[in-house]
This record gives structure tokens, sequence and C-alpha cells, in this order.
């Protein structure tokens, strides 16, 4: 499934680990090796290591081109490009800045800020998974207002708050006692809005909210072959925002489990009833695929298929992703014996010239033998909580004997 670990084991987790536990992870392993906190030279390189992998696995484009290609799959200019974020802007990202300095907020935001990623499971059948599949979904977000570009009001009638300098939120610091407390909170000169906009040249359609509600279309692209949690990416879909970059709609494959088939990677695995004639004497079998298709094969007379024995069929799995091969069918037989009193016991004398002739057992001399009988099991009679009742009826001695086995003691 995924082709290269690093990344994950670096962090310590999973691959198929959550955002968040990707967060915690690397926030976690970070802390120890941040060059500020940890003065040896070897965790300056872990630390850079540690913030590469977490750089891709955090971005869900580079996280799929990681998945599928590995490493080398980045390098090779993948959408989006891998553009040079090192790792102290990935470390403030999270922390709002670097370490010592709790104060620096002028510094806080380089670059645009980014929205949140929109994140949808998409379930899916695996018949749907290997022809592929296109949906529609509609998607309710947040759009800059279209009347005013998202200004809030009339071209130049909007003003940055010169009390926030736009940002919306001050720093207050307070006296408490021996303490100076340094907090922030929303500028009430603009109400946390970052611009002052007179009432009349405000923007009707969105009231100087700058933004407004759209249902969107997106068709969901199901390639044959894809996979449980993988992603499909639309980028830059998520909601928009004055001044923020929007984060990205991503669908997750959820694939349903199958009652017949069960799927690992690109094979399938399918277990099939085989009777006692056809395991023996030949014949054919067929079933129907995920593919839609019926699967035939035959089993030739003499091959005896045993009890639980498997085989495969070449190619006749899932799509590879983004291919044009296919995965394995392993088939796993399962041999259907016939009821009870099939046949007469004058017929069933017959097999004893065709089958192989009855185990003898050796008992070495001089071993006590005890003759038993076996009787079908009854799980009422049979069971650990029927036993603990056994005091009262004297039939119970033969304990110790096998399930579905009791020995006549009388
Ligand atoms: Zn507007
Ligand atoms: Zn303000």
């Amino acid at each position: 499934m995924v082709k290269d670990t690093k990344f994950y084991d670096l962090l310590g987790v999973a691959p198929g680990a959550s955002d968040n536990e990707l967060k915690k992870a690397y926030r976690k392993s970070a802390l120890k090796y941040h060059p500020d906190k940890n003065p040896l030279p070897e965790a300056a390189e872990k630390f850079k290591e540690l913030s590469r992998a977490y750089e891709v696995l955090s971005d869900d484009q580079k996280r799929e081109i990681y998945d599928s290609y590995g490493e080398e799959g980045l390098n090779g200019g993948g959408p989006g490009g891998m553009g040079g974020m090192g790792a102290d802007d990935i470390f403030s990202q999270f922390f709002g800045g670097g370490f010592g300095g709790m104060g620096g907020m002028g510094g806080a935001s380089r670059g645009p800020a980014r929205g949140k990623d929109i994140k949808h499971q998409i379930s899916c059948t695996l018949e749907e998974l290997f022809k592929g599949r296109l949906t529609k979904l509609a998607l309710n977000k947040t759009v800059l207002c279209k009347t005013c570009d998202g200004r809030g009001g009339k071209e130049g009638k909007v003003k940055q708050c010169s009390t926030c300098h736009g940002v919306g939120m001050k720093f207050v610091t307070r006296q408490m006692g021996p303490m100076i407390q340094r907090y922030q909170t929303q500028c009430d000169a603009c109400q946390g809005t970052g611009d002052i906009c007179d009432p009349k040249d405000r923007c009707t359609s969105c009231n100087g909210k700058k933004t407004a509600a759209e249902r969107k279309i997106l068709q969901v692209h199901i390639d044959p072959g894809m996979k449980d949690g993988q992603r499909i990416v639309f980028s830059g879909e998520g909601d928009q925002e004055p001044g923020v970059t929007p984060g990205d709609v991503v669908f997750v494959v959820d694939e349903k489990p199958h009652a017949k088939f069960q799927r690992k990677d690109a094979d399938l695995y399918y277990e099939c009833e085989v009777d006692l004639l056809t395991a023996l004497a030949g014949g054919d079998i067929a079933f129907k695929h995920v593919s839609g298709d019926y699967v035939k094969f035959s089993i030739l007379p003499g091959e005896v298929i045993s009890p639980g024995v498997s085989r495969v069929i070449e190619k006749q799995g899932m799509p590879i992703y983004r291919s044009s091969d296919r995965g394995n069918l392993f088939i796993k037989f399962n041999v259907k014996f016939p009821e009870a009193h099939f046949a007469s016991e004058e017929k069933l004398k017959q097999l004893e010239s065709i089958l192989p002739p009855r185990t003898k057992y050796q008992i070495p001399k001089g071993s006590e033998v005890d003759e038993c009988d076996l009787v079908h099991v009854d799980p009422y009679k049979h069971s650990n909580s029927g036993r603990r009742d056994a005091y009262d009826s004297d039939d119970e001695e033969g304990a110790g004997a096998g399930p579905g086995v009791q020995c006549a003691s009388q």
C-alpha cells in the first residue's frame, strides 16, 4: 500500500495515521530535538528530518505522492511543487514564532494563512472500486462576496483599522500583583474585522461580511483500483476568507466490506465451495466476480482439492491504480461433503476399491483401551455452564474428554 514508510517511522506513527496523530507526534518529537532545546549536533539533524517528514505528511497532496511513489516522487516536482519551506517555518506555524521569546507578535504572519481542509468520506463497494465511478457531490462553502470582491464595501472606502493595523486583535498588558500578564483580545475599534467602513459605503450584498454562501457541485472521480483511505484532493476548494489561502476539499475512500470477497492491496480472496465429487474427480466451477463477469475454471480429474487448500488465478484481482495491470485472485476451497446416508452401505463398500485404504492405528501392547462412543454435540449439555450443573446428574463423569467426545463410563 504505502511504498516507503520512512517518514512515518521518523514520526513514530503508522502509515494510516490521521492528521491529528501526525500533528501530535511531530509536536512531541520536535520539542525534543529543536536546536533551541537540544544543543547536540545530532539533534539539529534529526529535527530537520522530522520537519521534512511532517512537511510532507501534513500536506494531503504531498502525502498522496509520497504514499504512492516514495520520496523520489516528491523530488520529481509533483503538483504544487515542493517550495522552500524550511524546518523553522513549519515549526513556527505550530508555535507562532521561535522558542524563547513568546512576545514576538509582529513576525507571526509570514505569508498568507491557510484555511482549513474539509474532509468527506466516500463510501464505495468493491464493485465500484473495480470499475471506477463518477460521483457528483454538492458542497456548501463560503466564498468571497462577488459584489465587493471580498472587500466588504465600496472600493477605496474600506480602511484598515488603525488601532489593530488590520489584525482584528490587540495585545493588552495587565499588571496582577508582581506579575505582568499579556494577552490577546478582539479589537473594539473594528469589532475584530480589521477594517473600518462607513455604513453608507458598506456592501449591501454581504453587509460588510465580505463572504457569502455558495453551493458548488464537485465531480469526484473514483478511479479503478482505488483503495480504502485513499484521498482525492480538490486543491483550494475549501472555504474562502479575505487574506486566507483556501484549504483543500479532501475526499477519502471508505471501502465497504464485501460479503464474498476480501481485498489486500490489489489481490482478492474468495472462499469457494466445491462438492466432494468435483474435489476428487474434477469438474467446472464458476462464480460472479466483483467485475460483474463470471469467473469459470476447471478442477482436473485427480487433481484432488483438499478442504482449506488455496489456489490462485493470476491477474483476476483488482485493477492496480493507474495501471493496466491487475492483482491476483486467491481461492480458498471449502469442500462440501455429502449429507449423512447419501449412499447405501452396499454402495459405500465400492469406495474401498477406489479410495486409499483406511489408516491403521497402532496401540502399544499392554495399553489400557477405553472403548468410547461418538455422539452429536449438544450445545447446552456440552457447554461449560452445562457442565457446572453436572454434579446433580450422574452421567457426566467423563470430564477431560475432548469437545464432542464423551466416554461411556457405565
Ligand atoms: Zn460584499
Ligand atoms: Zn481594529
